[in-house]
């Protein structure tokens, strides 16, 4: 089976998302074609992941259109039958028209393979899994960030110029607006994140939180309602109409732990609750539970961190 893997790319390297599809698309078997737009420095880690060759586009398309026919024109001239993309906002926007113009079946957000021909996703929230079976000729796939990991065999692929009729770009973005001027790692990328709730009581306590989170350099992350109420940034926010992460570990303080923010964290590798509330729901999710106060939890926490060898 070919595969055509469109990998995005940032700053000369493919996205760990992007290399998470390329492996995905690797361990089912297919011999992978990554495509790569843009500034690229040499395969841009494609090869070690698993694409035998890279097609490369130098021009930076921004226009989603665009990139969506350079795909498909590239799963043509590849003969591929799969094509993947990561689920991350530039994925989720090419891999629908790309299904269209192939003609293909689409799965969005691929968490697991079954087997042969079988995936699954998160469907209800994330209280349930699909299971899917991929039966068209041609599939299109979103991979979910998180979900697959990186393989990396230290080989390198061979890049060849690529070109393809893009047609007009429809929109032009005019420039970008850091959404965290700290510095931190993105939240869908974290390895580790500190989220508070409602139980801190106002924006003016999140200093235990940030204390905590720059002693063990996680992420920042809130509940809705959080930053909905402007204590916190919206891009903080985490859950099913927020941002979904898979830390490996996630400390969440006076959060209660409904369905709709379970959505969003329940894949976390390792869950920390901090609650007063002994029947608060995250603890049914969370690995280690604390009872008690997060105003005095969370500075003896980042203490004992702090003067650990
Ligand atoms: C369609 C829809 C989509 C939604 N999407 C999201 C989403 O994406 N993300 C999300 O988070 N929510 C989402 N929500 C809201 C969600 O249902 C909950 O209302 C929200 O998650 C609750 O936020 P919270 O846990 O911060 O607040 P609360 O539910 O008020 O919980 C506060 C918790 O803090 C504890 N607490 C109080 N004081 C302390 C203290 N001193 N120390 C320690 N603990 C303390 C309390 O025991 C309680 O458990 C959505 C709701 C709907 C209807």
């Amino acid at each position: 089976m070919n595969c055509l893997a469109f990998v995005p790319t940032k700053n000369g390297q493919a996205t760990k998302a992007g290399l998470e599809a390329l492996s995905y698309a690797k361990r089912c078997g297919a011999t992978v074609t990554a495509l790569m737009i843009g500034e690229l420095n040499g395969d841009g880690g494609a090869g070690a992941a698993g694409a035998s060759k890279v097609l490369h586009i130098e021009e930076h398309l921004q226009d989603e259109g665009q990139i969506a026919r350079a795909v498909a024109a590239a799963a043509d001239s590849e003969g591929a039958t799969l094509v993947v993309a990561p689920h991350d906002h530039q994925g989720r926007a090419v891999a629908p028209r790309v299904a269209v113009r192939m003609g293909a079946g689409m799965v969005p957000g691929v968490t697991g393979v079954i087997e042969g021909s079988e995936v699954k996703k998160n469907v209800f929230s994330g209280k349930a899994m699909a299971h899917i079976q991929l039966s068209a000729g041609k599939n299109v796939l979103t991979t979910t960030p998180n979900a697959f990991g990186v393989d990396s065999d230290g080989s390198t692929a061979a890049v060849e110029a690529f070109a393809a009729d893009l047609g007009e770009a429809r929109l032009v973005v005019k420039g970008y607006e850091a959404s965290s001027e700290d510095g931190s790692i993105p939240l869908p990328e974290a390895s580790r994140v500190v989220s508070a709730g409602r139980g801190l009581k106002g924006p003016e306590h999140w200093g235990i939180v940030e204390e905590l989170a720059q002693t063990i350099q996680a992420t920042m992350a809130c509940s809705r309602p959080v930053s909905d109420m402007g204590w916190r940034p919206h891009h903080e926010h985490v859950g099913q109409t927020g941002i979904t992460i898979r830390p490996d570990l996630y400390i969440a303080a006076g959060i209660s732990g409904a369905i709709q923010h379970l959505a969003g964290v329940n894949q976390s590798k390792v869950i920390v609750a901090i609650n007063t509330d002994p029947e608060a729901p995250l603890f049914k999710a969370a690995d280690y539970g604390i009872v008690g106060d997060a105003f005095e939890v969370l500075p003896q926490l980042t203490e004992a961190i702090k003067t650990m060898d």
